[in-house]
């Protein structure tokens, strides 16, 4: 008996390798394209980190005009949760990072390089396992769990390195007669890779994000298929972005550790390794202490949180961006309002160690994405969250040609209005300039410095009276306020009364707050005059009346 025969005996159906490697032919790419991926488990949890390193693989694969490919590796079968591929490839939709190539939803798929789920491949794997046997590579091991853990025990004892190596590998120089009759009496068994590496050798990387990195050779016989017939994430690993034509790996550092390994199977099948760049995560500040972010204890690292909460999703890749080349900072100043895909992203420039997430900074960005919106994009942006997750805002919006004129205020010229961070702020900000909502809401009115009320009663009767006329323009709605001010004996400039702040009960601001407070229930609001035109004379007529009654006011 040889390997061949013992290879036959384990994989009689498994195919040459050599028909794969015709059905996935070089791609046809410009020089220097990337191919790269992401390759989730299919968990029933997108996080955060996850999209942040298909974010920077799919921008490095548009910039060199390469594939971007969602690849899902579910070979643990213990782990299968329901719908939770669409999960994924919605949350990459949700974000507008679909993938060029691979799972489309739980059951589909695009693109020549497939199947691009890992349980749909077993043949392939198993047709190079059957190569790897053949060489002597690869071998079948017997070794029962009580086996190992004796195995693991003396090691413990003994204190040296733990795994299955060398002396330790009881199976892998056992006879191929041997290894044929124990699988002939059904004993059962799983495949290890015959590994010829030393540990006191060391071999160099150059991780394109950490760097150099010096590590021991590989010398641990793993597993490369389990005994379900699947193989391992290793294996899988280089099958995979072999006959997918990765040219980068791009993935977690958890990961880092394991390339003496990846790179010895790559070699030992035959392949020519990719290039990796190790990804550091995405940490979180708790008491002073850096911490990975945590499925468990932070909302936000769900991907699901900031569609929730109605972040948009242009705002949470651009801080994506932000944290992934600490030069994009000084690029989106210099360039206000290019779109974010032509910033020159490097993925050598990533930082070494895990980034900080900053909320604040997510939602100041944000802010300033919003502001740049026109009214249409925030009201179709805002009604699309609201129908999902809040009923009063949808029904709101539901009146769109007013809601566009709300939305409008402030917008559209140079300085924009910056109140918005998210679409469940968008109700607080805009609920005041719907008479339904406004007259129906039981106020407590808070004036600034003006809080008496015989003052407030004179300053809007005078104002209504004389000076109100919807139809005025910007300017002299104004001049009328500063004339009001100085009719009820208040500075008609700011200015005038710092300089001398004795000689006047207040100024035109103040005069000014009165008539914001009392039309929107708020002493910080977008520009008044705007609001008012707006609102309309009617509106505001009905408003008057609103405070009048409220305060008794005859
Ligand atoms: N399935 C692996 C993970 O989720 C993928 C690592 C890789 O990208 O190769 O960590």
């Amino acid at each position: 008996m040889n390997y061949q025969e013992l290879a036959n005996l384990i994989f009689p159906n498994a195919k040459p390798i050599g028909l794969y490697e015709e059905k996935y032919p070089e791609r046809n790419l410009p020089e220097g394209a990337i191919v790269t991926r992401f390759a989730p488990s299919p968990t029933g949890f997108v996080h955060i980190g996850g999209l942040y390193q298909s974010l920077v693989a799919k921008t490095v694969a548009k910039q060199t005009g390469g594939v971007f490919f969602l690849r899902v590796e579910d070979t643990d079968q213990k782990r299968q949760i329901a719908n939770a591929v669409t999960d994924i490839v919605n949350s990459l939709k949700d974000f507008d990072m679909a993938p060029d190539e691979g799972m489309i939803s739980d059951t589909e798929e695009i693109g020549n390089y497939g199947p691009y789920t890992q349980s749909w491949r077993k043949e392939i794997y198993q047709a190079y396992a059957k190569y790897l046997i053949e060489q002597g590579k690869a071998y079948p091991c017997f070794a029962t769990p009580e086996e190992l853990e004796e195995m693991r025990q003396k090691q413990e004892a003994a204190k040296i390195r733990p795994g299955y190596y060398g002396v330790w590998a009881k199976y892998r120089n056992l006879p191929v007669e041997e290894a044929a009759e124990k699988i002939k009496n059904r004993e059962p068994y799983i495949i290890r890779f015959k590994s010829m590496g030393r540990e006191d050798k060391k071999i160099k990387h150059k991780d394109i994000i950490k760097g150099n990195v010096d590590f021991p050779e590989n010398d641990q016989d793993i597993v490369i298929i389990k005994a379900d017939g699947l193989p391992t994430y290793h294996f899988a690993h280089a099958v995979d972005d072999h006959l997918m034509h990765t040219t980068h790996v791009i993935r977690g550092d958890e990961w880092l550790s394991s390339v003496p390994l990846h790179l010895q199977l790559f070699q030992e099948l035959g392949f020519k390794a990719p290039r990796y760049a190790h990804i550091s995560p995405i940490m979180k500040n708790e008491d002073g202490n850096k911490r990975k972010l945590s499925k468990r204890k932070d909302p936000e690292a769900a991907v699901s949180y900031y569609k929730e909460e109605g972040i948009p999703s242009v705002a949470v890749k651009e801080y994506l961006l932000n944290i992934a080349n600490s030069s994009f900072e000084n690029w989106r100043r210099a360039n206000p309002d290019s779109p974010m895909e032509e910033f020159p992203f490097d993925l050598a420039k990533m930082s070494v160690s895990g980034a900080l997430f900053d909320m604040v900074k997510l939602l100041d960005i944000s802010k300033t994405a919003i502001s740049k919106m026109t009214a249409e994009e925030v009201y179709e942006k805002s009604i699309e969250w609201a129908n999902e997750y809040d009923k009063e805002l949808a029904e709101l919006l539901s009146d769109k040609a007013y809601s566009l004129k709300v939305l409008g205020i402030e917008r559209g010229n140079n300085k924009p209005r910056k109140d918005i961070s998210k679409w469940s702020e968008v109700k607080n900000a805009i609920i005041y300039m719907y008479d339904k909502e406004f007259l129906a809401k039981e106020h407590n009115f808070e004036y600034g410095k003006i809080n008496d009320k015989q003052e407030i009663q004179k300053i809007l009767s005078t104002y209504m009276e004389k000076y109100f006329d919807i139809h005025d323009d910007k300017q002299t709605w104004f001049d009328k306020m500063k004339d009001l001010a100085e009719e009820l004996g208040y500075a008609r400039e700011v200015k005038m009364f710092k300089q001398e702040p004795e000689k006047w009960p207040g100024h035109v601001g103040d005069i000014s707050t009165v008539l914001r407070v009392s039309l929107t229930g708020r002493q910080n609001t977008p520009d008044l005059y705007e609001i008012m035109q707006v609102l309309g004379e009617e509106s505001i007529q009905k408003r008057m009346k609103e405070v009048k009654s409220l305060w008794n006011i005859k």
